[in-house]
């Protein structure tokens, strides 16, 4: 038998990116470091403590005193699939604020689960709209209303404020999507008096994809315990999940090795302090946007709905998306993302994200991208625009 490192096996020869994308975001050494502690048993005492630290991390995270706040196993997806399947039985009334790609995966998975849905829509790029959502409210009486917090296809965060009183007057429950907001834009769940939150690792977290941090109000418990139903599926079982987390009763196998990772990413935060890591995502998106619109670029949203992590800017006229996003990538090295579902072809997604959310990657993408919209035929002036950027820092 052979060993080799993995730097010894071609396979993993991959070229080095800054990750300015929708995400995966750039990960620490450190994280990656973490990573390689070797696996415990699931039994163990040792590990036990890991799994108690983490949920200690990821309530302070989230902002929240909820027992049942743990990292389920898999991706974004996952987390949103068990918060989802939690909550919702057939027949049930479910109201959905559909304003991107995310709102509409929601809408998708509560109607597989036999949910009567009602959508709140508005125009992709713009938040939802406080009013028209009392309204559907008002008129359906739902069980629990699903909200996406930092929308990824758009670049849009909704403002919480008004809604989450709306829906805390109406008494029914809140389910909100933090994929692209948790670790960099601030999340308050008690506050907002949130029932069922989901996020990721690979976004503002700073950790590789892998897992999705989820948290429970009681209330939410108290829904699960009282279903008529089990849930649909023994995977994301939420009682099985948490029965592990608390009890450690056996369900599946966790994943050590990304659970050292997240343990990492978040200590990581702690140091910075997380208001502090808030306002640097907001100080670098504020210097972006500068950069941007002194480039002669329009941003896809309104200034006080903007997500600092995630900024979604026009492609202008005449630009090939994939020449432009392609030329990044192959000349530079940087990945910028392209527009998904409706904002496929309009707009260039910029993601700006835990450890990716820096001066120098500001001033880097914008020079690349001035440089090579010039090389591409189309007019802008990248010097400009970093002056632009670096006064925004003051
Ligand atoms: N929700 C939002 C807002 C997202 O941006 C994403 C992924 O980008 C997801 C859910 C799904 O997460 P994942 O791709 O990690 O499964």
């Amino acid at each position: 038998m052979t060993q080799s490192s993995s730097g010894d096996n071609p396979v993993f020869r991959l070229p080095e990116r800054l990750l300015l994308g929708p995400g995966p975001s750039p990960v620490p050494a450190r994280v990656l470091k973490a990573m390689a502690t070797p696996p415990i048993g699931y039994l163990d005492p040792a590990w036990f403590e890991v799994m108690a630290h983490a949920q200690g991390q990821l309530r302070r995270i989230y902002n929240t005193n909820n027992a049942r706040t743990l990292p389920i196993s898999g991706t974004g997806t996952m987390g949103m699939q068990a918060c989802v399947a939690a909550l919702v039985e057939e027949g049930d009334n479910v109201v959905v604020g559909v304003n991107g790609y995310f709102g509409n995966r929601l809408v998708d998975m509560a109607e597989r689960l036999g949910a009567n849905v009602t959508q709140v829509e508005n125009v992709w790029g713009r938040a939802i709209d406080a009013g028209a959502l009392e309204a559907a409210i008002k008129k359906v009486n739902p069980k629990v209303v699903m909200l996406v917090h930092a929308e990824t296809s758009t670049g849009v965060r909704q403002p919480m404020d008004d809604v989450t009183r709306i829906v805390r007057d109406a008494g029914v429950m809140l389910l909100t999507d933090c994929v692209t907001s948790l670790g960099g834009v601030a999340v308050q769940l008690d506050d907002w008096g949130v029932d069922a939150a989901y996020s990721c690792t690979q976004k503002c977290l700073g950790a590789p994809p892998g897992l999705a941090p989820v948290s429970f109000s009681r209330r939410a418990v108290r829904a699960v315990a009282e279903r008529k139903s089990k849930i649909h599926s023994f995977n994301v079982d939420i009682d099985l999940i948490d029965g592990y987390w608390t009890n450690h009763a056996y369900h599946h196998t966790p994943p050590n090795n990304m659970l050292y990772a997240l343990v990492e990413a978040m200590t990581i935060i702690e140091e910075e302090g997380l208001d502090n890591r808030i306002a640097r995502h907001q100080q670098n998106h504020l210097a972006l946007v500068a950069g941007l619109e002194a480039m002669g670029l329009s941003m896809n949203v309104p200034a006080g709905e903007r997500l600092p992590s995630l900024n979604a800017v026009g492609i202008p006229e005449g630009a090939d998306d994939g020449a432009v996003r392609g030329e990044l990538l192959g000349r530079f090295g940087i990945e910028m993302g392209a527009g998904l579902g409706a904002g496929k072809g309009k707009v260039w997604r910029i993601g700006l994200m835990g450890h990716g959310s820096q001066r120098r990657n500001v001033l880097t993408i914008l020079a690349a991208l001035g440089t090579v919209l010039n090389h591409q035929g189309i007019a802008c002036d990248a010097s400009g625009a970093m002056t632009a950027a670096e006064s925004a820092y003051g």
